[in-house]
């Protein structure tokens, strides 16, 4: 894409420090390691990966609501300002966070109306009763739905609610942090369509974290899979998910159950990673079907494969090592 990214990050860091045990020694978490990534406008990023992954909260770094240690973002090709400051608070207005539970997300105090209505009052914004009617409808509720209260809604409508009060600013980007997982399978379906619509009318850019590979795969332009904190491989949607060229991003997509497929489901050996244990190497050697012995010593690098350019972190891929002979 030749358009200027709205959002760039690059080598985004974030490191926790924990204990192993009452008496046990520090150790360091690296919960988000080298990721970069650009968003751009009316495009989606899905990001996948297991739960641990990183995953949230490089969407939380994103936008500032965490700090980071190392690394950039830049918005609209400047530096983003540091979190907290009067440019950054000015900035969020462009920014919105979607989160999993409707029903968290909302205060089970206030009317559904009240709630869109506060991010025009805290940005300083016009508001009205026919902004807010404006914007429930946009999201396929009734305007009269704005004097219920939270539990008043299906689990859908309470989603709709966060997205109308997420459009409140008009937003550039919306962060949607596993915005279906938390709905009836049934619903799921209609709040994906909805956010493909809301992206055609509105042109935001999304970021759709998941771990639903089907669903990423219908509302994503390109998609990135995370491993331990780092991306393993980044592409289009039906190239990555159809045709995975990392074996940890084959692994997850032998998972989707597929009627027509006649791939078996590669089971992984081992035990999901632990953060405050990453192996040496490349961090999916322990568990690769594919491993070799440069996989223990040397991290690949994310760069573009030879012959198609997708972005794939595994010296095989990259032709930097051959699989050993059959026996
Ligand atoms: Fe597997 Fe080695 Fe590739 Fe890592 S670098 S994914 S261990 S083959």
């Amino acid at each position: 894409m030749s358009e200027a990214p709205l959002l760039e990050a690059r080598g985004l860091l974030r490191r926790y420090g924990m204990r192993r045990g009452l008496l046990g020694r520090p150790v360091e978490v690296r919960a988000v390691d080298g990721v970069s990534l650009s968003l751009h406008r009316g495009r989606t990023l899905g990001l996948v990966g297991e739960s641990g992954c990183g995953k949230s909260t490089t969407g939380r770094l994103v936008l500032g609501l965490e700090p980071s240690d190392g690394g950039g973002v830049a918005w609209e090709g400047r530096p983003m300002p540091p979190p907290g400051t009067p440019a950054w608070r000015a900035l969020r207005a462009r920014m919105q966070m979607v989160f999993q539970d409707p029903l968290g997300a909302l205060d089970r105090r206030l009317p559904i109306g009240a709630q869109v209505a506060e991010p025009l009052a805290i940005h300083g914004l016009p508001g009205s009763r026919d902004r807010v009617a404006e914007l429930l409808r946009d999201v396929g509720l009734r305007p009269d739905q704005a004097a219920r209260y939270p539990h008043e809604l299906s689990g859908g409508q309470r989603q709709r609610a966060v997205l109308a009060r997420a459009l409140a600013t008009a937003p550039a980007l919306l962060v949607c942090d596993e915005p279906i997982s938390a709905l009836d399978v049934s619903i799921q379906a209609q709040v994906m369509n909805l956010l493909t619509e809301l992206q055609a009318r509105h042109g935001m850019a999304m970021l759709f974290i998941s771990h639903d590979l089907r669903a990423v795969r219908q509302v994503s332009h390109r998609v990135a899979v995370m491993y331990l904190g780092r991306i393993v491989e980044a592409g289009k949607p039906d190239a990555v998910l159809q045709d995975p060229a990392h074996p940890y991003a084959r692994a997850l997509v032998s998972a989707i159950p597929h009627p027509g497929r006649r791939q078996a489901r590669i089971l992984l050996p081992g035990d999901p990673p632990n953060p405050a244990d990453r192996p040496a190497g490349c961090a999916f050697h322990p568990r690769c079907p594919m491993a070799v012995a440069l996989c223990a010593r040397e991290a690949p690098a994310l760069k573009p494969r030879p012959g198609d350019g997708r972005l794939v972190a595994c010296h095989l891929a990259q032709g930097d090592a051959t699989l050993p002979k059959a026996a």
